[in-house]
């Protein structure tokens, strides 16, 4: 399927890298090596006191937590990202996490994951999209590591136009039950790997532990394509 849909999307854009828009070589695809090389990665991964875990030390219980690069404005990081969210270019997610799952094979905090899970998009944001930035990210991640992604279990709730007419304290409160888990019975006992675009203040997915916490032993991790913190 996910093949498929890579050969489906060369047909569409020209072989050029998403990060410096000269040629892609032969046996190069999405990001030229020169690029792929000079991405600042964290390497969080290795370690499970990072930058990235401490946002959620003392608010929620996560296992461990990671983004592959640093986010610098003005960088090809940014570059890429802002081609992947408003440019329909979903291949550079896929990609993406494709290479950041070949690492985390290699850290001893990101074993036994059995499902990927995607921060959902907001609904109307979706449908104008057309697809949800994070969970082509996490198709990459479950691509290389072997692992089922799904959107079915972590919703956005849609708001109702009553609901948007509250005050703005209302609405604050709102924003942290935006989400809801579906059928979490049989997400019992399992590792879940929560992933995201961007991490920068931690908020939304904060609120998304919270929501996925309710599951019964469950285990939480976070990986996320890029961050601001620990620059
Ligand atoms: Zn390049």
């Amino acid at each position: 399927m996910i093949s498929f849909f890579s050969d489906f999307i060369s047909l569409f854009f020209p072989n050029l890298c998403c990060a410096c828009e000269e040629s892609l070589h032969k046996n190069e695809e999405v990001i030229c090596m020169l690029c792929l090389n000079s991405l600042p990665k964290t390497d969080f991964h290795l370690n499970k006191e990072n930058p990235v875990a401490e946002i959620f030390w003392g608010k929620v219980q996560i296992h461990a937590a990671t983004a592959y690069y640093y986010f610098n404005k003005g960088s090809k990081v940014q570059y890429l990202i802002h081609q992947l969210k408003y440019k329909g270019r979903r291949e550079i997610g896929i990609f993406i996490g494709e290479q950041m799952g070949n690492e985390l094979k290699q850290s001893e905090f990101f074993k036994n994951i059995d499902l990927i899970i995607p921060v959902p998009l907001h609904p109307k944001k979706e449908r104008k999209r057309g697809y949800n930035q994070s969970e082509m990210f996490g198709l990459g991640l479950a691509k290389s590591l072997k692992i089922p992604l799904s959107s079915q279990f972590l919703v956005r709730k849609e708001f109702t136009d009553t609901q948007t007419k509250k005050s703005r304290s209302d609405r604050w409160k709102n924003v942290e039950n935006v989400f809801a888990i579906k059928n979490q019975e049989s997400l019992a006992g399992k590792h879940i790997l929560l992933v995201d675009d961007v991490i920068t203040t931690g908020s939304t997915l904060e609120a998304c532990i919270r929501a996925l916490s309710e599951i019964e032993n469950v285990t939480i991790s976070v990986s996320a394509i890029a961050t601001g913190v620990g620059l």
